[in-house]
Parts: structure tokens; C-alpha cells; sequence
């Protein structure tokens, strides 16, 4: 399966520049940006996708939240505001509950090629 949080991110094996750091989560900078400010947070354990948080995960739930207010007005200062978004099911490449924050300038299109200045 393609878990490259549970695999490589968060034992730390794939060297990223952390955001921010809590007890659940793990904010850090994607490593192949598809935007100019692209920061992706996820849960340290494995969680398959928003979908799946239960009663059993209201501390989670409170840190997600707080997490990306915290982020979201860090980019919004710096680019006047961003999208965040986390997908379910069919729609996610990786099954492990992640967001993205992003902003600014698109860097690449949906099937990883470079955007063409
Ligand atoms: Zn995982």
C-alpha cells in the first residue's frame, strides 16, 4: 500500500522541514511542492482518512483544527490567503488522512509535469 507517512515521513527517514509539531501531528513542507507555499499535515498514527475519525479521537480532532488555524494564518499573512483541503476515498492517492495547505503561485499540474511559465 502507498503510505509514504507511515513509511518515511514520520519515522523521520525522508528528510522534511517541519512546520509545526504536536502531539498527533506533524505539519512539514511537501517535498515536491505543487504550489509555492505547500505544507501538508498529518496524523502521527495511522488514521485511513477523515472519514474514518470516530468519538474515540476528540483530542486529534481538536489539534487538526487548531493546527490548521495556526498555518492557515501564517500563509494568509504571507500571501493574503490559501485553500486547505483533505481528500476521501476514491479521491486519495495516499490513504492516510493528510491536509494540504497551499498558496501562491501553481507550480505543477495534477500529474506532477511543471506548470509552464
Ligand atoms: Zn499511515
Amino acid at each position: 500500500m502507498n503510505d509514504i507517512y507511515c513509511d518515511q515521513i514520520i519515522p523521520k527517514l525522508i528528510d522534511v522541514e517541519i512546520v509545526s509539531e504536536t502531539g498527533h501531528l506533524f505539519a512539514f513542507h511537501h517535498t515536491n511542492p505543487y504550489w509555492e507555499r505547500h505544507i501538508v499535515i498529518v496524523p502521527k498514527d495511522h488514521i485511513e482518512s477523515l472519514s474514518r475519525l470516530t468519538e474515540d479521537h476528540e483530542l486529534l480532532k481538536k489539534e487538526i483544527m487548531d493546527t490548521l488555524i495556526k498555518i492557515s494564518s501564517t500563509v494568509e499573512k504571507d500571501f493574503g490567503g490559501c485553500s486547505i483541503v483533505t481528500n476521501v476515498g476514491d479521491q486519495q492517492t495516499s490513504k492516510h488522512l493528510h491536509w494540504y495547505i497551499y498558496a501562491g503561485r501553481k507550480l505543477r499540474n495534477e500529474d506532477g509535469t511543471m506548470v509552464k511559465i
